[in-house]
């Protein structure tokens, strides 16, 4: 089968390799659709790593049931799969918090992934796509969609009347900023550098949007724009700029919260300032149990509209996701795989 491998930075190859077969608590997906994120960018760019190499990337998968081993599904099933296999035992799996399991497993990053035909995964993460959801659509909630609830709802706390920033409008921004929508956020402002990724936000109901130009202050602008700046400012980016501009943005007592995953050190503010204002900057990582199932249900009742996606061919998937990697593409919303 074809598998498309990540083999060190800058190398990706559209590899023949033998089909996998299901070991003990493990499923074979034929891979409908599955999503690029941008961490995979990020493994090519060199700026993360995956845990072997050479890896089957993608963590976005939609697919159908070929081989339900000894699990209760059956052949034929629609899915999709979670990102992370928690242990299930440890410290931080045992206290609500197994999104930060100690021995987790990430698809396509600890094991192979979904730029296949077909990928082995374990049937507890394997989860059912409702019917009436588009593989397309459903691959980017287990990612996309799940990390944008956790930080918006959990990490973020936003609440009903909390002016909120979102930073990047990319397939987690435009989830995120929906969710805060949805929990009464006003007003809602996102801010992307790409005036394409902020039309398309715009069609999800934000209030502002923010063009981020080279040498301009986005945490003046969003202070000026808001009388003082936000509740809630959360970065999809990964960038130290970004982050920057998240804290900088903050009304006193404000939260920042960084999603973005990136290597470029952070430099914020002085010490006297975060006393005073009481600022609050964390991350978010991924989503808990049952996020994903909560993401495809208000995709189902239409409270939250999908991201605009750009479905590729698995042949020349290899070149297109290279072209993301060095900004020669832009992508005209989220990038998903077809085989
Ligand atoms: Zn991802
Ligand atoms: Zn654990």
């Amino acid at each position: 089968m074809r598998a498309l491998r990540f083999h060190g930075a800058g190398d990706l190859r559209l590899d023949e390799v033998a089909p996998p077969r299901p070991a003990r608590g493990e499923v074979i997906v034929a891979v409908d659709a599955c999503g690029v994120c941008g961490s995979d960018l990020h493994f090519l760019d060199g700026s993360a790593h995956t845990g072997f190499v050479p890896i089957t990337l993608g963590h976005e998968i939609a697919g159908t049931i070929t081989d339900p081993g000894t699990s209760d599904l059956a052949q034929g099933n629609r899915v999709v799969v979670a990102v992370g296999h928690p242990c299930g035992a440890c410290d931080r799996c045992s206290t609500g918090r197994s999104n930060l399991c100690t021995s987790i497993e990430v698809v396509g990053i600890h094991r192979d992934g979904g730029l296949a035909d077909l990928v082995a995964v374990p049937a507890a993460s394997a989860i059912a796509l409702p019917p009436g959801i588009a593989p397309e659509i459903g691959a980017t909630a287990v990612d996309a969609g799940a990390t944008a609830f956790h930080a918006i709802t959990r990490r973020a706390r936003v609440s009903r009347g909390d002016s909120v920033l979102i930073i990047g409008a990319g397939g987690l921004g435009g989830y995120g900023l929906q969710f805060a929508r949805n929990a009464g956020a006003t007003p809602v402002i996102v801010a992307d550098s790409d005036p394409a990724a902020l039309t398309r936000a715009a069609r999800f109901g934000v209030d502002e949007t923010l063009l981020v130009e080279e040498g301009m202050s986005l945490g003046r602008a969003v202070k000026l724009l808001t009388h003082g700046g936000v509740d809630a400012a959360i970065e999809f980016v990964g960038r130290a700029s970004t982050v920057e501009a998240a804290v900088k943005s903050l009304r006193p007592g404000g939260r920042a919260v960084v999603v973005g995953v990136g290597i470029e050190p952070v430099a914020t503010l002085p010490p006297v300032l975060w006393s005073n204002n009481e600022y609050t900057l964390t991350g978010s990582y991924g989503s808990l149990a049952g996020d994903v199932e909560t993401v495809l249900s208000a995709l189902g009742t239409g409270d939250i509209t999908p991201p605009q996606i750009e479905t590729v061919p698995l042949e020349v998937a290899r070149s297109e996701i290279l072209a993301a990697t060095s900004g020669a593409r832009r992508t005209s919303g989220r990038m998903v795989v077809v085989p």
